[in-house]
């Protein structure tokens, strides 16, 4: 029998590996910018935490779950997303109970059984934050800034930002019944999922992978004919900072995300650009005023997004965006007998403590296999040590770039290093 990874997954390793870790660091670095402090929740939750946030009209509770029971007959499922594990344990462990706004932000995998295709995983890794605490738009141009300001520092120009609004909780009950009223003379031509959708929450149909462009559903209702006052207004503060800050966005009124527990807020950033990818979000998230309070918590709104960091590292890729990654190696040792081995194990630690990276052969003593290791490295000095080198303290220390080679002691190879 041959092991292969899952389908729908990736393994990470050497190049992809060191991609994706650069891409979260840099998120990291600037998430912390803006006071964001790290949030680490289980990979699995009760189901019931997903279905009450998410909803059961999404596809996400409806199909792509990785759901099981576990030897306790608890229904258990590996998160499929970062907001819903975050709000419970939010409401769980009381962190509203001092006032301030609260900024999280949280990294990890994702699971959903979705059909695996470019940029479409059924393990992904997400970068996300969360606010709570605070209801201005303000606080949402900040948040949408933040993620702008990401691909900033990424090099990733080809995005654009997709922006909607879709209401607070009047402008939505009256909307659905609108949405409801127009699709019910419109049933026969609609999929069977929004069929389902229909009866559950109307809006959903809205955001079909398969009829999205379907006469019927361009002629729907639009959600700016329902918007209360607060609601509208609550938008154009945030589209009117965003000129101020020179943010470019595109409104779109189809935009209504796959989630339930949205309100006000919602955007994407989408990869635009002739490859593959095109059209695909990069990133989403929106302002939620329920979710909080659905977990028995206290009526307290929220704001996130999350970042898919595969098809960040794959727009990366496609615009030649990575800088070279490889850990340079400083200096590699090569020790030409038994006792100079370990000797070398000996200056090697010493240096590493320095903060300086070292590699060394733990077999060969002869030169041929420990020059090819140091060419491997691509390392900037090679330090020899032999019976000599380890009577008299004074080794051989070539400079491979310059191609010059020095007899020094370790206080002045180390000075050799710093400089
Ligand atoms: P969502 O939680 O669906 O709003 O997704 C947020 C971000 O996660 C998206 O913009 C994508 O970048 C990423 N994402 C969502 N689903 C997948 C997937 N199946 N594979 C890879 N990335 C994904």
């Amino acid at each position: 029998m041959s092991y292969q990874k899952v389908k729908g997954t990736l393994d990470f390793y050497g190049e992809s590996s060191r991609k994706i870790r650069y891409v979260e660091n840099k998120v990291r670095n600037i998430v912390k910018n803006y006071g964001f402090e790290e949030i680490i929740t289980p990979i699995f939750e009760h189901t019931e935490v997903f279905v009450r946030s998410v909803g059961d009209s999404s596809d996400i509770v409806n199909k792509e779950m990785y759901t099981f029971t576990d030897k306790s007959d608890r229904s258990i499922t590996l998160r499929p997303e970062g907001t819903a594990a975050v709000a419970r344990c939010f409401v769980e462990n009381k962190l509203y109970s001092t006032p301030e706004v609260k900024k999280y932000f949280y990294c990890g995998p994702m699971f959903r059984y979705e059909r695996p295709q470019a940029g479409r995983y059924r393990q992904f890794n997400q970068f996300g934050i969360e606010v709570f605490g605070d209801s201005s738009p303000f606080l949402d141009t900040e948040v949408i800034v933040s993620a702008y300001r990401v691909f900033k520092a990424l090099g990733i120009e080809n995005i654009k930002l997709k922006i909607n609004t879709i209401g607070d909780f009047k402008s939505r009950q009256d909307y659905a019944i609108a949405l409801h009223d127009y699709f019910e003379k419109h049933l026969d031509s609609l999929c069977s999922d929004c069929k389902n959708r229909y009866e559950k929450n109307p809006m959903r149909i809205l955001d079909c992978k398969v009829d999205r462009n379907s006469e019927v559903l361009l002629n729907a209702p639009k959600i700016k004919d329902f918007l209360t006052d607060e609601s509208k207004e609550y938008f154009n503060k945030i589209l009117k900072s965003l000129d101020v800050l020179k943010i470019p966005y595109e409104t779109d009124e189809s935009l209504v995300r796959g989630l339930d527990y949205y309100t006000d807020t919602v955007f994407e950033f989408v990869i635009s650009g002739n490859s593959e990818l095109n059209g695909l979000a990069i990133c989403a998230g929106g302002k939620y005023a329920e979710l909080i309070k659905g977990f028995g918590g206290p009526d307290i709104p929220g704001v996130g997004y999350a970042f898919g960091l595969e098809r960040i590292v794959s727009v990366m890729e496609k615009n030649s965006l990575f800088p070279n990654l490889v850990n340079a190696v400083d200096v590699v040792i090569i020790s030409l007998d038994e006792d100079s081995k370990i000797e070398s194990l000996k200056i090697a630690n010493e240096l590493r403590d320095l903060g300086f990276n070292i590699d060394l052969d733990y077999k060969n003593f002869s030169f041929k296999p420990q020059f090819k290791l140091a060419d491997r490295d691509k390392c900037k000095y090679i330090m020899i040590i032999g019976e000599e080198e380890r009577k008299s303290g004074i080794y051989t220390i070539k400079d491979v770039l310059n191609k010059t080679e020095d007899k020094l002691s370790y206080d002045e190879i180390v000075k050799k290093l710093y400089n």
